[in-house]
């Protein structure tokens, strides 16, 4: 399955230059000696992230006692209710199209208007600045379930990888921009990189006060816009971290704990499709599927029809059913090892697994056959139109007999009964 990811183009991250070198050693020689003196000695405990700590712990907190004691003494407006639904939406939407889709991972381009919308929205999230953010999910996607160098390792547990990687200043968490030299040479992100305390400020407070000011109730939207909106912001995208590496399906990839979950996907505005998303990392959409949630894709895909997104990357649907056959294989054969040796129809359903799996072989054979010759034709530029167009039709000719065998190996697993 390791082959799997090369299908898909690798985004262009670029290469640092003598400008963002600088830049970048400056930023590490700050982020590593003056604001976070890691612990070397792996037995303490690390210090605590100070800044991180009193904001999530204090949030919660603040609104668990702010929040019932105003709706008892005063009442919310319904336009206060309304601007915690919108405010939750774009902080929620700028960070997974924005900080996650675009920034970190480079799976589509956007104009600058969206990019400052994003960059605005997202900050409001205060989820660090996009620098810091899509530098540790790069590092998270690169080493994941490792527990020294993914910085919130699911395999450390719920807590850990939801909130507590946050809350010390762990080795694993470092920050490390020599996987970012493309947002070291983005206006837009160290714009908001070097301003970010003055813009979560302003963000936070100033554009609740704002709205609230508009629709006649400061402190509702203050309270309901504002605090209640963080608070959810955070724990729903954490949620990513945390229960998306622990509660679902894998019928992309097993090799690591992302999991696809579309109870999660209604909360994380599409990123519930998390065992799609790492295996495929380059593509704008977690779920690929029509009736799969996921808003942050419809949003690219509507702003592309409007020219403000572009260069939209998908995976090659072979590379999907490929990945989505070898599970199956994988958990045909884990079923029929489960059954009792005597059963009398053991013999016949591994004999049509052996023949399915000899067909599987054929077709990715026929592949990349075919793949060769698309590449030699392209190669001398014999291809004209119309053998595009009859290529085409053979790759999806090839799909669709994947996606047949997909059908067939499910009825045959059907047939064979669970053993607890
Ligand atoms: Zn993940
Ligand atoms: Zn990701």
């Amino acid at each position: 399955m390791s082959g799997i990811p090369s299908f898909c183009e690798l985004p262009l991250i670029g290469q640092f230059t003598q400008d963002n070198l600088f830049r970048y050693n400056q930023l590490r020689e700050h982020s590593f000696t003056q604001t976070r003196p890691f612990m070397t000695d792996s037995t303490a405990k690390p210090p605590i992230n100070w800044p991180g700590a009193i904001v999530l712990l204090s949030t919660p907190l603040i609104a668990m006692i702010l929040l019932p004691w105003y709706a008892l003494n005063h009442e919310f407006s319904s336009a206060a209710w309304w601007s915690f639904l919108l405010l939750a939406g774009a902080n929620g939407m700028a960070i997974t199209a924005g900080y996650h889709r675009l920034w970190a991972h480079r799976t589509y381009e956007a104009h600058w208007t969206i990019r400052i919308i994003y960059m605005i929205f997202g900050t409001m999230a205060i989820q660090n600045s996009i620098l810091v953010w899509a530098s540790g999910h790069r590092t998270h996607h690169r080493h994941i379930d490792d527990v020294d160098h993914d910085p919130y390792s699911a395999k450390r547990g719920f807590w850990f990888s939801h909130i507590g990687w946050m809350l010390r200043q762990y080795e694993s968490g470092r920050d490390d921009f020599r996987n970012a030299p493309d947002l070291l040479n983005d206006k837009i992100v160290m714009f908001q990189h070097n301003h970010y305390l003055k813009l979560v400020l302003l963000t936070n407070i100033g554009i609740p006060a704002l709205i609230g000011y508009a629709v006649g109730d400061v402190w509702g939207v203050l309270l309901l816009g504002g605090l209640l909106r963080l608070v959810w912001s955070h724990h729903t995208t954490f949620f990513i971290n945390s229960l998306a590496h622990m509660w679902g399906t894998r019928p992309y990839t097993d090799e690591n704990t992302a999991r696809d979950n579309p109870v999660l996907a209604l909360l994380t505005y599409g990123e519930g499709y998390h065992n799609y998303h790492h295996i495929f990392q380059y593509d704008y959409r977690n779920g690929i599927h029509w009736y799969q949630f996921d808003p942050t894709k419809w949003l690219i895909f509507a702003l592309s029809w409007v020219g403000l997104t572009r260069n939209l990357k998908r995976c090659p649907q072979f590379a999907i059913e490929k990945a989505k056959l070898t599970m199956q294989f994988k958990y045909a054969e884990e079923k029929l090892s489960l059954q009792a040796a005597g059963h009398a129809q053991l013999e016949a359903w591994k004999a049509k697994l052996a023949q399915e799996y000899e067909h599987f072989n054929l077709v990715l054979n026929d592949w990349s056959k075919l793949r060769e010759t698309w590449f030699a034709e392209k190669k001398l530029e014999l291809l004209h139109k119309w053998e595009e167009a009859s290529f085409r039709t053979r790759f999806q000719e090839i799909e669709y007999r994947l996606k047949m065998q997909r059908k067939r190996l499910r009825l045959l697993t059907a047939q064979v009964p669970s053993v607890a």
